[in-house]
């Protein structure tokens, strides 16, 4: 993200707290992602006043009222493409997109590729709870079969998708997965990723008391391993053999992080070349894209 919003500022993780009042329900493990973001913000100085925090719709969605930074609350699904619009118009903030498992990869999923691939500069956390908390509890894309959610009573007839496997088959230049309960594991990759130029996605499993009797902070503490000390960031095929879950454990760490121009660089490129901001007239277009 924009490096003009980190080490402005020295505040504590309870300066980034908003007056609203964080209103999930007992024991959930987005209240330990929202710490995680606090501790990140105040380890790297990160000015407020410079941060963009944008959500769609769902309980990790409501993220944003908690920060104290500039944020908008948009539709269900479309916080990617929110975010990525907030970037390229103003590249000097810090934009940080959170949200569900549900909104991200089923009603937002048409964006996650292209965030990715387009590498745009901006950080996208997502809390995975493998069920929609916020609307009681369905089946969503990280579900596992044996989930009886309301709309899947005798279990779910679908395999979950693998959030880090997509991630890195489309691009993204920084991958990491942490699980809500490892709070500096958490902070660390949170840390990692905003200080990242490019798109940088941080998977985070986060138990749903309410919703989700399968996916329990036992089950996630059982699942996670960590990524292997020899293991190579840059290496994306050893990044794809870890997400593919070997012997069964969802792997807790980076997996991957690499420099590549970003969005922001190539428009940039592209108004160097032109010698300044590009023309609008449609009849100079016109004649431009004719070989
Ligand atoms: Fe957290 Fe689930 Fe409650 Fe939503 S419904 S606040 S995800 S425990
Ligand atoms: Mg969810």
């Amino acid at each position: 993200m924009s490096s003009a919003a980190l080490n402005q500022v020295q505040l504590k993780p309870k300066d980034y707290k908003s007056e609203v009042s964080v209103v999930w329900c007992p024991g959930c493990g987005h209240f330990g992602i929202l710490n995680a973001i606090y501790r990140a913000f105040s380890e790297l100085g990160v000015d407020p006043t410079k941060v963009m925090a944008i959500s769609g719709i769902g309980c990790s969605s409501r993220t944003p009222y908690f920060i104290q930074s500039y944020k908008m609350h948009t539709l269900h699904g479309r916080a990617g493409a929110v975010g990525s619009g907030a970037q390229i118009a103003r590249p000097d903030l810090a934009v940080v997109v959170t949200g569900g498992d549900g909104d991200g990869f089923s009603i937002g999923g048409g964006h996650m590729p292209h965030m990715a691939r387009k590498n745009v500069d901006l950080t996208y956390i997502l809390y995975d709870n493998g069920i929609y908390g916020l609307t009681k509890g369905q089946y969503s894309p990280t579900s596992r079969p044996e989930l009886k959610a309301y709309t899947t009573p005798y279990g779910g007839p679908e395999e979950p998708m693998e959030p880090l496997l997509y991630m890195l088959t489309y691009g993204a230049t920084y991958v990491g997965q942490a699980f809500a309960g490892k709070p500096k594991v958490c902070a660390d990759l949170i840390k990692g990723a905003l200080a990242h130029k490019g798109f940088s996605y941080v998977n985070i499993f986060s138990q749903c008391t309410s919703f989700n009797y399968l996916d329990t902070i036992e089950y996630y503490r059982d699942l996670m391993e960590d990524v292997p000390a020899e293991h190579d960031v840059t290496d994306l095929g050893a990044a794809m053999a870890l997400a593919r879950r070997p012997n069964g454990k969802a792997p807790m760490g980076l997996l991957y992080k690499v420099d590549k121009p970003t969005l922001t660089d190539r428009l940039a490129d592209i108004r160097k070349r032109v010698g300044g901001t590009p023309d609008y007239d449609l009849k100079k277009i016109i004649d431009l894209s004719r070989p």
